[in-house]
């Protein structure tokens, strides 16, 4: 029988920041809680075809699927909270959309037309939307900006068509917006939230629903004001409330009764919502009796939404072991070997991540050295496992200013090199390696005890490799393959024996780690970095019984 997808379109206004990405990810949430199947969508409103080639300063993390879209964060998001498997089509930009319109206009497909705005990028819009619904039952899709914004007025228009193109029963406008307490007066103010819906209403479009982002309480009667200036009923203007752990958001939502009013207005029948697997994950949140410090040795370390991914793998990987998981994020650029000593008294694991640029690559690779010498946990991600592998070149096998070839092209001792696809490619937007790969696990590694099985598959983004070259004379050292692509020909993972955690992974476990599935390297990871902690304790004591018992 032919279903047809049901699409939930989430808007925002006021400002930007407001946690549109959280909210429709927690919508999705809410749907498979109710049995039903959901995909997930980010229209970006800027003219870059993908995020890969902007500056994280600006953008944020950019997140990789398994087909190896380069895409924005929020899709992070939606897979963290749902099943979802998404797809480079699960997010695209305006600079996608004029590209495909720009290209059928050259091979004459217009037949003559004057090609314009409404109805031709338009109806690509409208196409790509339509082409995402494919069997699920409900596809929620995020209009990237903030209403008023010249630049998604494109998206709108086209999602106003939608309505009326699919019936009102098949679409539903769910618009986020932030009721912002002024200290002077001591209220919760409604303005701001009216100006939003009316700027919606100047496009046409009515919203169903309203989130409304609020530090404080609201009582039943701010929701009567909003829903009689804003063409709502109270009970469809949900109250979020600010919270501790992001997760909650979506206990929250149901609890304001969002999921009940969005399946009665979609008209569809669905199982009463299950949420004790998510219930009993945030109470595990709130009970996390210990806690555990990794230090971050990055770029962008002030600027946390570049390790979207990193952050929450590292939380989830705390759940597990019951830890609350403290990040110490550390400048590279600003690491010597004078600050060492201070800057990781404190840190009980030591993890280096990806990056791009050679900016603050020395003091990455004296973080990696400090890990290796003083035992402490060690994790290099992409970049960070890169400069694991030239810190033991140089320091361990004596292999003097030995590099990544992306770093000094002239270095005697290129351990980390350009794969020989990259070498002729000059572009610099979408030529990485990217995406999901298979990788075996040698039985008797570190890593085989970690993953609990000889296969597995990995999401990357990077241009360089591990130079084989130099496998041999860095594996007689102890630093060893822990992770070989099928063909043999690449080291995915390297694993260094003599030491109670060291490993460096070619590829972003990162990006496949959920809050309630948490990545095995990163559960594994943290668990070491518990255990030093607890040696580290227990060293201390005896030396203070010790000095105590000197005098
Ligand atoms: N700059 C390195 C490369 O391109 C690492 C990239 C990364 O860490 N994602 O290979």
């Amino acid at each position: 029988m032919y279903k047809s997808t049901k699409f939930i379109f989430v808007t925002g206004g006021v400002l930007s920041s407001l946690g549109k990405g959280l909210s429709a990810a927690s919508i999705g949430a809410l749907m498979e809680c109710r049995g039903l199947t959901v995909t997930l969508l980010k229209m970006d409103p800027y003219i870059n075809v993908d995020p890969g080639t902007m500056n994280p300063f600006q953008h944020g993390e950019v997140f990789v699927t398994d087909d190896g879209a380069e895409t924005d964060l929020d899709l992070g998001h939606y897979e963290r909270f749902t099943h979802a498997i998404l797809r480079q089509k699960n997010n695209f930009t305006t600079g996608q959309i004029y590209d495909a319109v720009i290209q059928k206009e050259r091979r004459g497909e217009y037949l003559g037309e004057t090609v314009q705005v409404i109805p031709h990028i338009t109806d690509e819009i409208k196409d790509k939307i339509r082409g995402l619904g494919n069997g699920v039952d409900v596809a929620i899709v995020e209009v990237g900006g903030t209403v008023g914004d010249i630049e998604s007025l494109p998206f709108l228009e086209a999602i106003r068509q939608l309505r009326v193109d699919l019936g009102p029963q098949n679409v539903l406008y769910v618009h986020l917006t932030l009721l912002p307490f002024v200290k002077a007066s001591g209220e919760v103010k409604t303005k701001p939230t009216q100006h939003s819906v009316k700027a919606l209403r100047e496009v046409g479009i009515q919203p169903d629903i309203l989130i409304c982002r609020t530090e404080k309480k609201i009582t039943r009667d701010i929701k009567e004001k909003i829903a009689l200036f804003c063409n709502v009923r109270p009970e469809e203007v949900i109250a979020a409330e600010d919270v501790n752990c992001i997760y909650e958001v979506l206990l929250n939502f149901h609890y304001e009764g969002l999921d009940q009013k969005v399946v009665e207005l979609l008209n569809i029948w669905t199982r009463a919502p299950r949420l004790d697997e998510w219930k009993s994950f945030i109470q595990a949140v709130k009970l996390l009796s210990i806690s555990v410090t990794i230090g971050i040795v990055g770029k962008y370390v002030n600027l946390h939404e570049s390790y979207k991914s990193l952050n929450e793998a590292l939380f989830a990987a705390g759940v597990i072991n019951r830890a609350k998981v403290n990040l110490k994020f550390i400048d590279s650029e600003l690491l010597t070997s004078e600050t060492m000593d201070s800057e990781f008294a404190d840190v009980d694991g030591i993890l280096v991540p990806g990056g791009f640029g050679s900016r603050g690559i020395e003091g990455k690779i004296k973080a990696v050295r400090f890990a290796r010498e003083n035992k402490i946990p060690f994790f290099g991600i992409c970049l960070g496992m890169q400069m694991a592998v030239v810190e033991f070149a140089r320091n361990v096998c004596e292999l003097e200013g030995a590099n990544s070839t992306e770093f000094n092209s002239d270095t005697s001792y290129p351990v980390i090199h350009l794969m020989d696809e990259q070498r002729s490619i000059t572009d610099k937007g979408g030529t990485m390696r990217l995406g999901a790969y298979e990788c075996l696990i040698p039985e008797n590694s570190e890593c085989h005890k970690i993953y609990g099985t000889t296969k597995i598959s990995e999401r990357h983004r990077h241009r360089y490799e591990f130079n084989p070259e130099f496998r041999e004379r860095l594996e007689e050292k102890g630093l060893r393959a822990g992770g070989i692509s099928p063909d043999g020909k690449l080291i995915e993972i390297v694993e260094y024996v003599d030491h109670p955690w060291f490993i460096g992974c070619q590829f972003h476990p990162e990006f496949k780690s959920k809050p309630m599935d948490s990545h095995p390297l990163f559960a594994s990871y943290i668990k070491a970095s518990l255990d030093y902690k607890n040696r580290k304790e227990q060293q201390n004591e005896l030396e203070k019984k010790i000095t105590n018992g000197c005098e």
